[in-house]
């Protein structure tokens, strides 16, 4: 559900520093069809949303990857979570035991769904202990899929991508180059330089010594649970927008442990009001980017961090959610 770009992307950069002849497609870019048209490549790296696994049939990955389910879209799936869990296992279609399917090992879903449906492709767990290929033990990411290499160990200071989701996406994009057999060093490197993507936990800038940060891209409640969560200093939080059937009692928790005032930025905020008013948070309700901004803006304090990371869609107020990041580092800049 949260990840996709953000790991397609580094893989992409791991084969491409590889030397190979690789090709990024699908919900990232162009269409994998168009690609395969025009320029065909060797190996590519694909990203596959729910609605483009739907109409898989045929498709095998050499290597699958499931970073995480969550509640997502529920309103294009009536509101089954089932029906939008058994979208993203198609991605496990036709593999056979010559394929590898990787994924994160504490997701209750994915186990789930792995212990009723067993896949028939090779597993390569990830997660937060020695029992899996791929962990971390505190200090250092541990990638360690090849029987008779030493193991690639990176400190989790070096990661170039900061925050636990991220070291989850670092060890799926590892774990799938080490399949590849690329070298430790050319993983190593692309770990600790790769710069990341546009609307993520994307640093704007400093102004009186507060630290504004565009996660555009956090559209549902799980990816803004992973931002707050990543989060070291007091932060103002920006959310709203078109909610899509969101349980905000999710991030009950972290807002009160790292936020002491929400600015809630939608066309209708009256559910946000609702939740979080019980929850006895101060909060500033806006119905514009401009004054969602100034309201941070005035609400922050020195060493602070203002945050956009919405929960929500954007179709309210704004194009999209590059539009919605775009206009946000704008309207900070311009402070
Ligand atoms: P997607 O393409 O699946 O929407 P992105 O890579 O664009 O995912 O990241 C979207 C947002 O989701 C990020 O801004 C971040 O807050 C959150 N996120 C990224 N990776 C993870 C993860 N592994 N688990 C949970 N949340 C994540």
């Amino acid at each position: 559900s949260n990840g996709k770009t953000t790991t397609t992307s580094l893989i992409f950069d791991m084969l491409r520093r590889a030397g190979l002849d690789v090709g990024l497609a699908g919900n990232i870019g162009n269409s994998l069809a168009l690609q395969v048209a025009q320029e065909d490549h060797a190996y590519y790296v694909i990203e596959l949303s729910s609605f483009q696994l739907d109409n898989c049939y045929d498709f095998r990955a050499d290597i699958a990857i499931l970073l995480n389910i969550t509640p997502d879209h529920l309103d294009r799936y009536d509101h089954q979570f089932q029906n939008y869990v058994d979208a993203k296992f198609r991605i496990t279609r036709n593999q056979t035991s010559k394929d590898a399917f990787i994924y994160w090992s504490e997701d209750p879903v994915i186990n789930r769904e792995i212990a009723r449906i067993h896949p028939q492709a090779t597993l390569y767990p990830f997660g937060s202990n020695e029992q899996n290929v791929a962990y971390t033990d505190g200090t250092h990411l541990v990638l360690s899929t090849r029987p008779n290499v030493l193991p690639l160990r990176v400190s989790l200071e070096e990661l170039s991508l900061e925050g636990k989701h991220n070291q989850l996406n670092s060890m799926a994009a590892g774990l799938a180059a080490q399949i590849l057999n690329i070298h430790n060093d050319t993983i190593r490197e692309s770990l600790q330089q790769f710069a990341g993507v546009d609307h993520r936990l994307q640093y704007v800038a400093t102004i009186r010594g507060v630290r504004y940060v565009n996660d555009s891209k956090a559209t549902n409640v799980n990816s803004c649970w992973y931002a707050l969560e990543s989060m070291n200093t007091p932060t103002v939080l920006i959310l709203g927008g078109k909610d899509k059937g969101n349980d905000y009692r999710e991030i009950d928790q972290l807002v009160l442990a790292k936020c002491h005032t929400l600015i809630f930025m939608g066309k209708d905020n009256s559910k946000l009001i609702q939740h979080f008013e019980q929850l006895g948070v101060k909060y500033i309700s806006t119905h514009s980017l401009n004054d969602a901004v100034q309201a941070a803006y005035s609400s922050a304090h020195e060493g602070d961090t203002v945050l956009l990371s919405p929960c929500c869609a954007s179709f309210d107020l704004f194009k999209s959610y590059e539009d919605r990041g775009a206009q946000f580092m704008d309207a900070v800049r311009n402070l």
